[in-house]
C-alpha cells in the first residue's frame, strides 16, 4: 500500500485515477450491475466462477441440441428485465405476447371441459380478467365468484405493511373463502410458477407483490414474455457483446477467494493467481457464497443469510419423433405436470418436436432418478396430449436446479438485505437480497441496479436515467 492510494478519496477518479468497480458474480445481478457502472464512467471487471455468465438462467450442449437448464418466463410487468432485454439488444428474441393467454388442460375433467384459459381483454383493471373469470371451467360458479371477491381483498393489501410478510399466502386464501380446489386450479396454477413454493408455504407479501403486480396493476402486466433462442444466447453471448462495448473487464472462470478493504478504503479482491483492488464491489452472488466472501462487520447479523432457504426446480426434457402439441406451451391440472413448453425451434432441432416440463417446488423430485420420472410422467404426458400416444420418444433427460430460488417462506422478508452494507465501498446484489419480488429474473436486474445507485451515490456520480425509470415503475 502506497501514501497515494491511501490519501485518495472514495471517487478517485476526480484525483486523475479512473474509479474502478469489482463486481463478483456474472448472473443477470452482477451483469446488470456491471453495465449500470459501466455506464456512468466507471471502470469495470466482472468476474465469474463459471466458464459463462448468465448464473441460473443458462444453456448447454446436449446431442445437438441447445438446451435450457430450466424454463424460464417474465411478465409485461417485469420492467427491469425488459430494461436488461433492451441494454443486450435482446429484446426482440424473447418477445411478450399481445395478450395474456394461458391455455389450463385438466387430465382429470369430462370430456369438453378439458380446456380453460386464463387471458384478459383490453378493459381497465380488475375488469379485464372478469370474461376469462366467469368462462373459467376448472371452477364452479360459487368458487369463480368467490375468487373476484378474494382478489379484491388482495388488491387492498398494503404491500409496505411487514405483517403480510409473516403471514402465509395459504392461510390468508383459506380465511377468504377459498377452497383447496380453487387454490390449486387458479391460485397455485400462478403462484407456485411465479413463487416457487404452494400458497401454504408462501409468505402473503411476496404473494401479494406478485398477484397485485401481475394481475391488478395495469390489464397487460401479466402478459407472458419468453426466450425463443436459448437462454445463453441472452444471458451469456448478447450479455457479454454489452459488456464488452461498455469496456467491462469480463473474466470467466475466476473464483473470487476473498475480500478485504485497505484502511485507506480501497478494496482488495482476491482470486486465483490476482490481487484485484477497487474502490467499489459488488458483490452479486448467491446468498451463501456472499456470507463467505462478507468481511466481519458488513453485516449486523451476516447468520440471517443462511436462514434464507432454498427452494429447488426440476425440468423434464421430451423429445419427440413428431409434432405432439400445436400451442407454444400450456398449463396443466389434474396430473403433476405442471407447465410445458414447445422448446424445438430454440433447441435447434430439426425433426420431430422437443417439450420442456417445468416442475416448481419440487423437492418430493428434485432427488428422483431419471427412470422413475420417465414411467411417472411419460404416461402422463399421454393423458394430457393424445398425439404423443402415437409418437416414439427419442430422449428423455432432466435438469435438477436444487438452489433455484430462495424459499419464499412467511419471514424470509427480514432476513433479506438491502444492497447497502456496513462496509463503505461494499454492496449486495441477486435476487435474494431486498427487492420486494420473489426470486425472479426481475429481482436480479433490480437488485444489480439497486447495488450500482448505491455505489454510484456514494461516489458522487450522476445517478443514470435508468434508476428514475424503475422508481416509477415501482
Ligand atoms: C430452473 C429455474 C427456473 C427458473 N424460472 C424462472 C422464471 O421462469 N422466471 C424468472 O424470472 N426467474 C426464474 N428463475 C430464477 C432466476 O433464474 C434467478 O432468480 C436469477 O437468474 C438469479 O440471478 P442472480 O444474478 O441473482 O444469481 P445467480 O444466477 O445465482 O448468479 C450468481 C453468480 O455468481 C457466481 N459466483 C458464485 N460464487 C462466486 C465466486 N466466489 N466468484 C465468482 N463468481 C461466483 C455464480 O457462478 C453465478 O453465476 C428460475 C431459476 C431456475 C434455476
Amino acid at each position: 500500500m502506497n501514501d497515494t492510494t491511501q490519501d485518495e478519496g472514495p471517487d478517485a477518479g476526480s484525483q486523475g485515477r479512473p474509479t474502478t468497480a469489482v463486481v463478483v458474480g456474472g448472473g443477470l445481478a452482477g451483469t446488470t450491475a456491471a453495465l449500470a457502472l459501466a455506464d456512468a464512467g466507471i471502470r469495470v471487471t466482472l468476474l465469474e466462477g463459471r466458464p459463462r455468465l448468465g448464473g441460473l438462467a443458462f444453456s448447454f450442449q446436449r446431442d445437438g441440441l441447445t438446451v435450457d437448464n430450466g424454463q424460464h418466463v417474465y411478465l409485461r410487468c417485469c420492467t427491469a428485465y425488459r430494461w436488461f432485454l433492451d441494454r443486450v439488444e435482446g429484446a426482440a428474441l424473447a418477445p411478450l405476447q399481445d395478450r395474456l393467454d394461458v391455455p389450463v388442460l385438466d387430465a382429470e375433467a369430462p370430456a369438453g371441459r378439458r380446456l380453460g384459459r386464463i387471458g384478459r381483454t383490453a378493459l381497465p383493471v380488475p375488469l379485464h380478467l372478469a370474461r376469462s373469470l366467469a368462462t373459467y371451467p376448472h371452477l364452479s360458479l360459487a368458487e369463480r365468484a368467490k375468487v373476484g371477491r378474494a382478489a379484491l381483498a388482495l388488491k387492498g393489501l398494503d404491500l409496505a405493511d411487514p405483517a403480510l410478510d409473516a403471514q402465509s399466502f395459504g392461510s390468508w386464501l383459506a380465511a377468504h373463502g377459498q377452497s383447496e380446489r380453487t387454490i390449486e386450479a387458479l391460485w397455485d396454477l400462478v403462484g407456485v410458477a411465479t413463487l416457487n413454493a404452494v400458497a401454504g408455504d408462501s409468505s402473503l407479501g411476496l404473494a401479494a407483490m406478485v398477484f397485485k403486480t401481475g394481475l391488478l396493476s395495469d390489464p397487460g402486466a401479466a402478459d407472458i414474455g419468453w426466450a425463443r433462442v436459448p437462454l445463453g444466447e441472452l444471458h451469456d453471448r448478447l450479455a457479454r457483446k454489452a459488456l464488452d462495448s461498455a469496456g467491462v473487464r469480463t473474466e470467466v472462470r475466476t473464483r473470487v477467494t476473498s475480500i478485504s478493504q485497505h484502511e485507506n478504503g480501497r478494496w482488495s479482491v482476491q482470486v486465483p493467481g490476482e490481487t484485484l483492488d477497487a474502490d467499489t464491489v459488488v458483490l452479486a452472488v448467491p446468498q451463501r457464497e456472499a456470507h463467505d466472501l462478507l468481511p466481519a462487520g458488513a453485516l449486523d447479523a451476516p447468520e440471517r443469510l443462511l436462514e434464507i432457504g432454498t427452494a429447488p426446480i426440476l425440468n423434464i426434457h421430451v423429445v419427440y419423433d413428431r409434432k405432439v402439441l400445436s400451442r407454444p406451451f400450456f398449463a396443466a391440472l389434474g396430473s403433476p405436470v405442471q407447465w410445458v413448453f414447445d422448446r424445438t425451434e430454440a433447441s435447434g432441432l430439426k425433426e420431430g418436436q422437443y417439450l420442456a416440463l417445468s416442475q416448481s417446488a419440487a423437492q418430493d423430485e428434485i432427488d428422483t432418478p431419471v427412470a422413475a420420472l420417465r414411467e411417472r410422467y411419460l404416461p402422463e404426458l399421454e393423458r394430457l396430449l393424445p398425439h404423443t400416444r402415437d409418437a416414439e420418444v427419442r430422449d428423455f433427460f432432466v435438469t435438477r436446479e436444487r438452489t433455484a430460488t430462495f424459499a419464499p417462506t412467511p419471514g424470509v422478508g427480514r432476513l433479506r438485505p438491502g444492497a447497502r452494507t456496513k462496509a463503505p465501498g461494499l454492496y449486495l446484489a441477486g435476487a435474494w437480497t431486498a427487492t420486494g419480488w420473489p426470486a425472479t429474473m426481475e429481482s436480479a436486474v433490480r437488485s444489480g441496479v439497486s447495488a450500482a445507485d448505491a455505489a454510484l451515490t456514494a461516489l458522487g456520480r450522476p445517478r443514470d436515467h435508468l434508476f428514475e425509470l424503475f422508481e416509477e415503475a415501482a
